[in-house]
C-alpha cells in the first residue's frame, strides 16, 4: 500500500512521548518544510513561480523571518512582492459602490483579493498533502498491525484538533466494531491525559508556595510547555 512510504514518521511520532503524536509529526513536516524552503530550492524557478503568487501566511512568514538565510529570504520576498504589485495594479481604475442603509453593495474584487493573498501559503499548501496521506497511515496501521494498535492505545492521546481529524478519518477507514474500539480508546486516552495533565498543573502551582520549594517538581516542571500542545497543539521548543 502506498501508505508504506509514511509508516516511519508515524512510528517516530507515536514513539516520541509528544502530548499529541499528530502535532509532532507535522511540527516535522513545518520545520522540515521551512529547512526545504530556506535550502537551494528557492532558486528553483518552478518553486519560485509558487511562492512568488501564493507567498506564505502569517506564522509561517514568522518562520522564515527568524531563519538564518537573509539573503534567499531577501530574494524570495522581492520577487514576490514584484508579483503582489503586478497583481494589485490590475484592480487600478475599477468602480467600487459605497455602503448604503438599504444596500449592500457587492465586494470589491481588490479586497476579495486581499482577503485570499493573506490566506493563501506555499509552506501549509506543501505540508497539506503529505500531511494528510499521514493521518491515512495512522489509521489504515490502527486497523492492520496489532503492535502499532499498541502503540496507539498507550500515547498521551491528542490536541482536540487532531483528535477530531483522527475520529472523522476513523469513519472513512475502520468498520463498525473496531471504529468503536477506536472511538472509545481515542475519547478515554484524551480524558485521561487531560486528568494527568491537570495533576501537573495542580503540582506546579503547589511549587509556588513556599511550603513545597524544597519538594521535588515530579513531572511538573515542563506542565505549562505540555499542557500548550494539549490545548491547542502548540509544539514549544
Ligand atoms: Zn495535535
Ligand atoms: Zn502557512
Amino acid at each position: 500500500m502506498a501508505e508504506k512510504l509514511y509508516t516511519i514518521p508515524v512510528n517516530e511520532a507515536f514513539d516520541s512521548g509528544a502530548e499529541c503524536p499528530v502535532c509532532a509529526m507535522f511540527t516535522k513536516l513545518e520545520n522540515d518544510s521551512i529547512d526545504f524552503m530556506m535550502g537551494p530550492s528557492y532558486m528553483e524557478d518552478d518553486i519560485r513561480m509558487d511562492t512568488n503568487k501564493m507567498g506564505f501566511c502569517k506564522p509561517h512568514m514568522r518562520m522564515l523571518a527568524v531563519q538564518k538565510n537573509r539573503l534567499g529570504l531577501a530574494l524570495i520576498l522581492k520577487t514576490h512582492l514584484d508579483e503582489q504589485k503586478k497583481q494589485a495594479l490590475s484592480f487600478k481604475g475599477k468602480q467600487i459602490k459605497p455602503k448604503t442603509l438599504l444596500k449592500k453593495p457587492e465586494r470589491s474584487d481588490l479586497a476579495v483579493w486581499c482577503e485570499k493573498q493573506t490566506e493563501s501559503c506555499y509552506i501549509c499548501s506543501r505540508i497539506k498533502n503529505t500531511f494528510g496521506r499521514y493521518i491515512d497511515t495512522v489509521l489504515h496501521l490502527y486497523k492492520k498491525d496489532p503492535e502499532f494498535r499498541k502503540k496507539y492505545e498507550s500515547c498521551k492521546g491528542f490536541c482536540q484538533e487532531h483528535m477530531g481529524m483522527l475520529i472523522d478519518k476513523g469513519q472513512e477507514i475502520l468498520s463498525q466494531d473496531m471504529l468503536n474500539t477506536f472511538y472509545q480508546t481515542t475519547l478515554d486516552l484524551y480524558t485521561e491525559n487531560l486528568q494527568r495533565l491537570a495533576d501537573d498543573l495542580d503540582w506546579f502551582t503547589d511549587k509556588f508556595d513556599y511550603r513545597y520549594k524544597d519538594a521535588p517538581w515530579k513531572n511538573s516542571r515542563d506542565a505549562i510547555e505540555r499542557a500548550v500542545t494539549k490545548t491547542n497543539g502548540i509544539i514549544m521548543e
